[in-house]
């Protein structure tokens, strides 16, 4: 089973209120077990909402939106409920998570590089809330630039 971004199958649920569809993705999951989420949204944050960037402040890693409201927990909150999603739908299709593909420098779905905070359009090293997640259980993770590559 795969876990996908939700926006990149055209769901409307970025930042702006539109989506990020890639016809490469919607076509690569047709046909595949597959879960569409979308971890800002599951942290319970609307469309349109502004922009948010991970921060590295306090000696950790913070989100903020673009109005300097800290978001850190509804990301964090978010992500966990996808992650929870994710795993359930496996169980209940006696499946595991193979994989994921992740909008790249996202705050929650980035893989090696999100928005440095600045709101400047500055990509740093990185990953995002909800990657880092699906990582550490040992997930592959990656985005719609090289899932082609990766996901056989
Ligand atoms: S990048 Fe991730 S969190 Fe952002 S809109 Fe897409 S699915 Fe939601």
């Amino acid at each position: 089973m795969i876990v996908v971004s939700g926006c990149l199958l055209g769901h409307d649920c970025k930042y702006n209120g539109g989506n990020n569809l890639n016809k490469d993705v919607v076509e690569f999951v047709e046909g595949r077990s597959y879960v569409a989420v979308c971890p800002e949204s599951a942290g319970g944050l609307k469309s349109p909402r502004p922009p948010a960037e991970q921060i590295v402040m306090d000696g950790g890693i913070k989100v903020m939106d673009k109005e300097g409201k800290d978001l850190t927990f509804e990301f964090d909150a978010g992500a966990s409920r996808c992650l929870v999603d994710a795993l359930e739908y496996a169980f209940r299709h006696g499946e595991v998570i193979d994989a994921a593909i992740l909008k790249a420098n996202s705050p929650s779905c980035g893989v090696g590089a999100v928005y440095d905070g600045t709101f400047s359009g500055t990509l740093t090293e990185g990953d995002g809330v909800f990657a880092r997640k699906l990582m550490d259980m040992g997930i592959g993770v990656y985005t719609e630039n090289n899932f082609k590559e990766n996901i056989k």
